[in-house]
């Protein structure tokens, strides 16, 4: 084989022209490859040239065409450099696919699939030489998005591994290495985003429109819910159940009854018309708030800066005056974590704010029901501490005898805040640091269990998932002993392995560990 890189026209076999084929089809043409694409039937190769045919139209290509050999017969594909199967996600199907294959291809040639979910060293293990056999796991649409994860299998020589990363930048992709196991990074690292939302679902923390808004405040394109009824709930469900049972039914990845439920009535999402959402009127969208100014208000007082280390920032920029006078204050936040007593500060602080006026108590590592025992009030209100700088949304969680006036009064604040207000009932970590909380904890189960690099990790989230931040950067800022102590929360709330803490993370946090 010639160095694809270097190669005027490096060439690809791709086996099984459906959704997958077709695109990385497009996305070899386009970086200039010359492409052979086989499928055993002759309807999905005549809908693969059309659709080909008219994307290369559009951006002008229509030159590429040429490249292109389209072929009902396997032992018809010309020579290639590489062989790619993206045949339907069947064990059985894939190993014979991949030992026909290894019979046609040249010596030098290097075997890849495009499971998603399948471990590839069993795949590999259809091969005579399972040492030039790869995973290179595309992302759909795969003509657009730009990351591959090439996948070491157990027996995978270094030299096929690195032609498959050469042969991914060829093709104008941004490939991550990642070592066989369940999920890989994406699939794997992602699993909590949907995991926590169906939880909290499941326990009437907060209605679907609720958590999704929550998600997409804080920067993700889209929330838990609408991305399922994106992907396709029975799609989403398979995933999660495959990755479940291929870590021997690890805890973390359980998938949840709501699922099989919404599978069981045919509600799979935007491709059956309903899911989490209905689709026949196309209103999914949340109505737009108009956020009022501070002003008039009065001025806040915040104890600890910890927990919320940009609370001030951003309570003078919307135009609060701030006071360290509690006895001058119109509301009071006490941003103490569960190592610093809060309802001793909150003790302080109910003494000197005047009557009638909302105490907020950071909730991300402490229970309010825990709160409330040591100190009684009627103007408790929890909120999530780590989000109030960067999310457009804010949970809260009313104390048991919080008064309805203060309550009015609390919901003004954080409305002037310009955050809209989501109550929950008390709720273990609120939504946000729940979800993220979890998709870090992820991300530093997978570094530690040797699967991918940290900064590698972060990029394939970013670029395969649409992540606003790499999980483990997002972590870093947060700060590590929050995360913790924030699942180690979780954790003695829910009495769950689910919530274990990743060895590495605790590691992190206690050395302060700054990530390049
Ligand atoms: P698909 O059903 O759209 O396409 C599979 C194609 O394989 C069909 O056209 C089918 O006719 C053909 N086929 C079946 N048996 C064959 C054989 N013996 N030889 C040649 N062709 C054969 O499926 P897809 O969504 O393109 O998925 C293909 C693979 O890619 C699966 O392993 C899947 O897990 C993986 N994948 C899918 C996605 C996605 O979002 N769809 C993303 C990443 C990876």
């Amino acid at each position: 084989m010639t160095d694809p890189a270097a190669s005027s026209s490096p060439s690809i076999n791709i086996v099984g022209a459906g959704t997958m084929g077709s695109g990385i089809a497009l996305a070899a043409l386009y970086a200039g490859f010359r492409v052979g694409l086989f499928d055993v039937s002759g309807q999905v190769l005549e809908q693969a040239e059309a659709y080909l045919t008219r994307h290369l139209e559009r951006k002008d290509q229509l030159h590429a065409r040429k490249q292109l050999s389209l072929s009902t017969s396997l032992k018809a594909l010309p020579p290639a450099d590489l062989w790619l199967e993206a045949v339907p996600e069947k064990l059985d199907l894939k190993l014979d696919v991949i030992a026909q294959v290894e019979n046609l291809a040249g010596d030098e040639a290097v075997i890849a699939t495009n499971t998603s979910t399948l471990s590839v060293t069993a795949l590999a293990a259809a091969a005579n030489r399972p040492g030039r056999v790869v995973g290179m796991h595309f992302f759909n649409p795969a003509a657009v998005l730009p990351l591959v994860e090439v996948v070491r299998g157990a027996a995978s020589d270094p030299s096929a591994v690195e032609r498959a990363l050469a042969i991914a930048r060829a093709l104008g992709k941004t490939p991550v290495e990642v070592a066989d196991s369940p999920g890989f990074i994406v699939n794997r690292v992602a699993r909590p985003f949907y995991g926590e939302a169906l939880r909290l679902l499941g326990e009437g923390a907060a209605d679907v429109a609720t958590i999704d808004l929550a998600v997409e405040s804080v920067g993700f394109k889209m929330g838990p819910f609408r991305l399922m009824d994106l992907i396709g709930i029975d799609i989403n469900f398979a995933a999660a159940s495959s990755v479940f049972e291929q870590t021997f039914y690890e805890p973390r990845f359980r998938p949840h009854p709501i699922q099989r439920q919404m599978v069981a009535q045919g509600k799979l999402g935007r491709k059956t018309g309903s899911g989490f959402y209905d689709y026949d009127d196309g209103s999914t969208e949340a109505e737009p708030v108009v956020w009022p100014r501070a002003g008039g208000l009065g001025p806040v007082a915040v104890e600890g800066r910890v927990w919320a280390d940009g609370l001030r920032a951003r309570l003078a920029e919307v135009g609060f005056e701030l006071t360290d006078d509690w006895s001058q204050a119109a509301a009071g936040f006490v941003v103490a974590g569960s190592e610093q007593d809060p309802a001793g500060l909150l003790a302080q602080a109910e003494r000197r704010l005047p009557a009638g006026l909302p105490l907020f108590v950071q909730a991300n590592d402490v229970a309010l029901s825990q709160v409330e025992l040591e100190l009684e009030s009627d103007r408790l209100v929890a909120f999530d501490a780590w989000f109030v700088n960067e999310a457009r949304s804010l949970s809260l969680i009313a104390g048991q005898a919080l008064d309805g006036q203060v309550r009015q009064r609390a919901e003004a604040v954080v409305t002037a805040l310009g955050r809209r207000p989501l109550w929950l009932p008390d709720s273990p970590a609120l939504i946000l640091p729940r979800i993220v909380g979890m998709l870090v904890n992820e991300a530093a189960f997978t570094v530690g269990d040797g699967v991918a690099e940290a900064a590698t990790v972060d990029r394939a989230m970013q670029l395969g998932a649409n992540y606003p931040h790499g999980p483990l950067a997002w972590g870093q800022r947060l700060g590590w002993d929050k995360v913790v102590r924030s699942l180690d929360h979780l954790r003695a709330e829910y009495g769950e392995e689910r919530y274990r803490v990743a060895p590495l993370l605790r590691r992190w946090a206690r050395r302060k560990q700054q990530l390049a």
